[in-house]
């Protein structure tokens, strides 16, 4: 099967039009160099479009469009203050004209100074128009956006929730499109990737490179670095996600889909949204060596992980590894002063 199989397969499923695809692929030649190993390359998934862009975006493009069809005019989500996801959300509603209205979780994360509270994400869901509601962190990621929606349909509105994290069976549908994308740039640039590496904590985007690399990249591994402390969870939700992805698509389902679910875990630090050193490290170097902008809760601990799968020797000189730079510059600014950069 190859990249027309692929896109064909997507094409049944209509988007809403908010990505502006394909995003670059680069070589990251200093990083490689200075870690003697594989080539690097980065996919920058922060820049999918509107909003600061963000993996988020390539799934919302097709998930909101049920919303659409729905006739929705709400859409409500909810997340930690600096929740990338939100803002995306947010943005996307601001885009396709829509209200917005957050569930927004304290607890979850101590906040490690006071700009958490109102830079970064927090400051652009405002920007972009949403409705915030301050809610308590209960370890039940769904039931306060539930009520939400509850609420408004009540008032007369028709709310849409959009799955924690963006993240279902179409989720994964939609973050499938970019393993056309890595196929056909790595053909361009003459190279077959070994794997592609990137942070997971909802899932359905791993869950959507793993099915999309079944059809249109088979030797490439999917290699998803838990940022959440919670790798048995994660590796859980990746897999349902791959199941509901696939099953949409009329995808058979492939048997030893559990073995091609890897889910590396160690770089998560201490717990979801509190970096550690490797962390910080990971992400000066990335500064440093490369002008790039990674950011302290996800794409930093990713690449934590892609340095020490390098070190272990994972893969040889002569391999060619992608990066996705997932996109969550904005919550940078907020652990400004955690970073002392
Ligand atoms: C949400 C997010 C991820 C993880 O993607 P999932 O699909 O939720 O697993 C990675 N990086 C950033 C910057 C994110 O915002």
């Amino acid at each position: 099967m190859t990249v027309q199989t692929l896109n064909c397969l997507l094409e049944r499923f209509p988007k809403v039009g908010i990505c502006e695809l394909p995003t670059p692929m680069r070589p990251l030649k200093n990083l490689s160099r200075h870690l003697g190993g594989p080539m690097i390359w980065e996919k920058r998934e922060d820049l999918t479009g509107q909003g600061m862009g963000g993996n988020k975006l390539r799934k919302l493009d097709r998930v909101l469009y049920t919303a659409i069809a729905e006739g929705a005019d709400v859409l409500v989500s909810g997340g930690v203050i600096q929740s990338n996801s939100q803002r995306q959300v947010a943005a996307a509603a601001a885009m396709l004209g829509l209200d917005c209205h957050l569930a927004v979780y304290h607890g979850r994360v101590e906040p490690p100074t006071a700009q958490y509270e109102s830079s970064g994400n927090a400051l652009l869901n405002r920007l972009y128009g949403a409705t915030l509601h301050d809610v308590k962190w209960a370890g039940d990621r769904n039931g306060l956006v539930e009520s939400l929606a509850a609420q408004l349909s009540k008032n007369g509105k028709q709310p849409f929730v959009v799955p924690y994290g963006v993240s279902d069976g179409m989720g994964a549908v939609g973050y499938a499109s970019a393993v056309a994308e890595f196929a056909l740039q790595s053909k361009a640039a003459v190279f077959t990737p070994s794997a592609i590496i990137h942070c997971s904590g909802s899932c359905a985007s791993q869950a959507g490179l793993v099915v999309g690399a079944q059809i249109a990249l088979p030797e490439c591994d999917i290699v998803g670095i838990d940022i959440d402390a919670e790798p048995k969870r994660v590796r859980a939700d990746v897999v349902q996600f791959v199941h509901a992805g696939a099953e949409i698509l009329g995808l058979p389902i492939v048997e030893d889909v559990e073995d091609k679910v890897e889910v590396v875990a160690g770089h998560a630090g201490p717990a979801y949204g509190v970096p550690h050193d490797a962390t910080i490290e990971a992400l000066k170097l990335a500064g440093r060596l490369e002008g790039m902008t990674l950011d302290p809760v996800y794409s930093a601990k990713g690449l934590a992980g892609l340095i020490a799968l390098v070190i272990a020797n994972r893969w040889s000189k002569s391999d060619h590894i992608v990066f996705v730079n997932t996109g969550g510059v904005p919550a940078l600014f907020a652990y400004a002063e955690v970073l002392s950069v």
